[in-house]
């Protein structure tokens, strides 16, 4: 049994992979990445100072592949994201910047590295998409790995950790995580990263429990130090005292016994207990990312957002290459319908680092739809591709951000010649795909029953239509209390989008992170919300929870709700009534 010996401390993060493990703590360093010196190279040895940098970057695209190709079968889903890295090795914003700063500034290649990197940092750093912004994590992990090359530093196998540890990391770069062993890593919990991290991801897929962003966790935690990773709660403890080791034991056992029961459940149909049968989609960003909705018991993908490719590429991406995309998602979920979300990001952002753009609200400047208007060939290249697509299963266009009524029939224009000019080249795609809209905007919801006579169904996404109606930005942890989903009138706003929508008899889904929470479940059935959308880990407890609830009682429920005049009395009542079956250790334990 692992002993005490310290003083217990406790450090809180970002929850990026649910579970909890104990265990001895396994520092992986970063010796020699960190610490780089400047000097001056004399102009005569510069043709010398880019062949040591290309070296470098070979010998580092060498090791990446040498991963890849020993990736275990478990994990060969994820390939890709490591085969992104290897598109990054030559990305102009990193090797071309810094042959360019070698040869202007007369520096040594691992000083035009750091800088190059420093200022990708400051710009990634800069934005407010924590999603963008985690992306900029992909170029960092590129350059460690040719700073290593450079400056002749070991590089820490973690493939080859011989005893059952808990990583501590200043970060863990896709190809790094690649290589953990099951039965050797328990966890990891690192400096860097966040939820939407390939690092965080991946940490999900393999179902190990992680906690990153923890920000200084490498200086305080030594090696071999006993750690209680809650990868739930996003909390770690440091020499935990015997009866938190006690405690978290016991809980631990609890979750593994509760997963078991998840998985014994999640394909069991989303069925009312006065059978109505709903339907519980799952969120993606990865095509990979399918397999776990399907292991989630998911009926499909009701959000599949599609910025990262825009992001991990140099330029923007190829009709071809957003095609196969699609095309793997909708193999894998057919006959089970896959909803795409055109590009929803600042694009100049997405595929220009460079872009000196500088919006001072970037959430509400052009973005989603608006930048898609702006550039109808990017828009057009990405509509061929998903139409393409849409030849081979269920496929539906999801347009995000639509704030009024002519972005729809400009979209919708722009739609049109493409599948024109489809029909012209011969390529077949589905003449009937229907084309849906994001409700995430206060005006979209208001004049709810003006868009639905231009759409097949609306999508509400709770998470920015939050952010936007409350006016409580959804990443800013100052107002994170304000950030109610059932707010009063977040609710009312819900309900007038679900009665609209049934008035005009068109389809409605809920993608948002509310769908997700088991507790809003009563109030979302009650308005009339059948189809949700959420990310994969939350299907099973969202089946579960929706087999305990009558549609008949929710709708009871719900004119109660609607008298309710704050969050705490709607959350109040949502307890006082459903208590007993949220109560209930799956809702509790994950
Ligand atoms: C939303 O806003 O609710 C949504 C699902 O989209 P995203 O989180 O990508 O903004
Ligand atoms: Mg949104």
């Amino acid at each position: 049994m692992l002993k005490n010996n310290g003083t217990e401390m406790q450090i809180h993060g970002i929850a990026a992979s649910p579970g909890i493990c104990i265990g001895k703590a396994y520092l992986v360093g970063r010796e020699g990445v960190d610490v780089v010196e400047k000097y001056f190279v004399k102009r005569e040895n510069l043709k010398e100072e880019i062949k040591r940098f290309k070296n470098a970057v070979k010998k580092a695209k060498d090791e990446l592949n040498k991963i890849i190709e020993q990736t275990p079968k478990d994990f060969s889903q994820h390939a890709h994201i490591l085969e992104t890295h290897m598109v990054l090795f030559k990305d102009k914003m990193l090797y071309g910047r810094t042959i360019e700063t070698i040869e202007n500034e007369q520096v040594n290649a691992e000083w035009a590295l750091k800088t190059v990197v420093s200022n990708v940092k400051a710009m990634f750093s800069d934005m407010t998409d924590s999603y963008l912004r985690t992306r900029a994590a992909d170029i960092i992990h590129v350059s460690d790995s040719i700073m290593r090359n450079l400056v002749g530093a070991e590089t820490e196998s973690i493939a080859s950790i011989g005893k059952q540890v808990i990583l501590v990391a200043t970060d863990l770069s896709p190809a790094e995580t690649s290589q953990i062993q099951l039965e050797k890593v328990m966890g990891f919990v690192t400096d860097r990263g966040g939820k939407a991290s390939h690092t965080g991801i991946i940490a999900r897929s393999l179902e190990i429990p992680a906690v990153l962003g923890l920000e200084n966790v490498t200086r305080i935690i030594k090696n071999d130090d006993i750690i209680i990773v809650d990868g739930t709660a996003g909390v770690v403890i440091i020499n935990p005292t015997d009866q938190a080791l006690i405690q978290f034991e016991e809980r631990k056992e609890r979750y593994e016994a509760h997963k078991a029961v998840i998985s014994r459940e999640s394909h069991l149909p989303a069925e009312t207990l006065d059978g109505i049968r709903l339907q519980v989609m799952g969120n993606i960003e990865f095509p990979e990312e399918v397999v776990a909705v399907m292991a989630y018991g998911g009926d499909g993908i009701g959000l599949y957002r599609t910025e990262f490719q825009y992001l991990s590429h140099s330029g923007f991406p190829s009709e071809d290459e957003l095609f196969d995309k699609y095309k793997d998602v909708v193999d894998v979920i057919t006959p089970r319908p896959v909803t795409i979300r055109t590009l929803d990001v600042d694009g100049d952002k997405a595929v220009s680092y460079a872009s000196d753009a500088d919006e001072a609200n970037p959430v509400l400047g052009l973005r989603g739809i608006r930048y898609c208007l702006q550039k109808p060939d990017i828009f057009k290249t990405q509509l061929r591709a998903i139409l393409r697509a849409s030849a081979f299963g269920h496929v539906r266009i999801l347009l995000p951000m639509i704030s009024c009524h002519e972005e729809i029939l400009e979209a919708k224009k722009i739609l049109n010649e493409a599948a024109d000019s489809l029909e012209n080249e011969g390529i077949d795609y589905d003449g009937n795909i229907e084309v849906g809209i994001m409700i995430e905007v206060p005006s979209a919801a208001i004049l709810a029953d003006i868009m639905a006579k231009s759409v097949d169904f609306f999508s509400i996404g709770t998470n920015d239509l939050i952010q936007f109606s409350l006016a409580v930005d959804r990443v800013n942890r100052q107002v994170a209390h304000l950030y109610q989903p059932l707010h009063p009138a977040v609710i009312r706003i819900v309900k007038h989008i679900a009665d609209v929508a049934r008035d005009s008899g068109i389809n409605v889904f809920m993608c948002g992170e509310m769908a997700g929470d088991p507790m809003n479940l009563p109030v979302l059935l009650g308005l009339g919300i059948k189809k949700l959308s959420m990310n994969p880990q939350s299907i099973p407890a969202a089946k579960k929870m929706i087999r305990s609830l009558s549609i008949n009682e929710a709708r009871f429920f719900i004119t109660e709700v609607l008298k309710e005049t704050s969050t705490k009395g709607v959350m109040n009542l949502v307890q006082n009534t459903y208590g007993s079956i949220l109560s209930d250790k799956i809702f509790n334990e994950g």
